[in-house]
């Protein structure tokens, strides 16, 4: 292992991964990333691939409005195929005044370039054949929405950082973060010192711990794990399910076949606060989840769940992340607390916080004020990002 660092990254999630790609590629060569399991472990590993830029508020429109192009060249840019599809998201309205809800967000996104448009359920039959369209008005149909894989992503990041020369070293937690006067002296891992001057948190749900580390306050930034699930099953035919489906008003649940495998992915909103490392899935998950899975598309009480598994949503109070510098500490940033939208920000989160390193501002159009680390400790709380499942 490396006794010297430019730059050591915390957690080798997609987020990680990611930052550590872009320095690479600006050109910085002396990078380590710590994961303290393998990476992609997190919650990335566990998350259900969709990608939307259909948000409810300006920042977060706006960056995924930037990063849905990002995540169009991405497989191109790491010379890996990342199975991006645009196959779109599909919400579902079940009401008049969720109607007129949709057509309120529709046109904020519009504004930003975002094509979302209501459409009727026979246009929604067509784009998903088995659905049950019997209970709902209308939908907001944005075609350019999507998913990728989260294996190939990290593995793509993560092969592509290592050609620029980033060290990834996995099984190796960090344990204590080396502060005099302010100023980062190195990073203590299990297997010995690294010395470097700058520091990024991208821990997600860790990241209070690590936060800690480097002498603040463990709950400075409030970050809390929330248990969230999913279910699949085994594989059906291809196109029957290709958009992210979801009538919010039904518990947040949605239904995503997988990109590359076919089988269909189904959460919902059975949300629980929990502790670090209950990854424990339980039967309750399962039979909520069905219960609604089986109502948007009658045809999967025929199909087998094959799998079930556990991940956090690392959880701001406004459920948006902390993205920035830390002020108390000199060179200390973070970037963590994505609850259920992290995948999908990662393209255009690690090129801003590389940019920021490198360049003191980036070109991404990233909000820093929205997402200012900072906030909570000022009582400021955003809008609740747009969350599902
Ligand atoms: C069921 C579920 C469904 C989801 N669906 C979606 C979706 O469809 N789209 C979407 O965009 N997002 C989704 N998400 C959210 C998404 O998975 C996360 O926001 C995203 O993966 C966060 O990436 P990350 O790199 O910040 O965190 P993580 O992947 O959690 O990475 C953090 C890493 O830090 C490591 N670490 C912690 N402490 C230390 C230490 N001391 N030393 C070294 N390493 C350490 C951890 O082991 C971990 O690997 C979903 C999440 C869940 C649970």
């Amino acid at each position: 292992m490396k006794s010297r660092a430019e730059v050591v990254i915390i957690g080798g999630g997609v987020i990680g991964l990611s930052i550590a790609y872009h320095l690479g590629k600006l050109g910085v060569e002396d990078v380590v990333v710590l994961e303290k399991n393998y990476i992609g472990s997190g919650s990335t590993f566990r998350c259900a691939s969709g990608i939307r830029a259909q948000f409810t508020d300006e920042a977060n429109i706006k960056l995924q409005k930037y990063n849905i192009d990002r995540w169009r060249r991405l497989s191109d840019e790491l010379e890996h195929d990342i199975n991006f599809k645009q196959s779109g998201y599909l919400f579902l309205a079940t009401s008049e005044e969720e109607v007129e809800v949709f057509k309120k967000n529709i046109k904020l996104q519009n504004k930003f370039g975002v094509p979302t448009r209501l459409i009727s359920m026979d246009e929604a039959k067509e784009i998903v054949p088995p659905l049950n369209t019997e209970p709902f008005l209308a939908g907001a149909w944005n075609p350019e929405d999507g998913k990728a894989s989260p294996f190939h992503v990290v593995y793509g990041f993560a092969k592509k950082a290592k050609e620029f020369g980033v060290e990834i070293y996995e099984y190796t937690p960090a344990v204590d973060i080396l502060v005099e006067k302010s100023e980062i002296k190195g990073v203590k891992t299990e297997k010995g010192i690294i010395k470097t001057g700058i520091v990024i948190n991208a821990a997600n749900a860790w990241a209070p711990i690590i936060n800690e580390m480097a002498g603040l306050k463990r709950d400075f930034i409030p970050i809390k794990p929330y248990k969230h699930q999913l279910v699949k099953t085994e594989p059906i035919a291809p196109g029957q399910i290709e958009p992210l489906t979801c009538p919010p008003a039904w518990n947040d649940s949605y239904v995503i076949q997988d990109g590359e495998d076919g089988g269909v992915i189904c959460g919902t909103g059975l949300e629980k606060l929990t502790y670090l490392d209950d990854v424990q899935p339980t039967y309750d998950f399962m039979r909520e989840v069905l219960k609604w899975a089986t109502k948007i598309i009658p045809a999967l009480k025929y199909v087998h769940v094959v799998r079930q598994w556990a991940g956090f949503y690392a959880k701001t109070p406004d459920s948006n992340p902390a993205i920035g510098r830390i002020q108390y500490v000199d060179e200390f940033y973070i970037a963590a607390g994505f609850s259920g939208h992290g995948f999908m920000m990662a393209p255009g989160v690690g090129e801003a916080i590389a940019e920021l390193i490198v360049k003191g501002k980036s070109k991404v159009p990233l909000d820093w004020e929205w997402y200012d680390p900072h906030r909570f400790e000022r009582g400021e709380l955003r809008s609740a990002a747009f969350q599902i499942g």
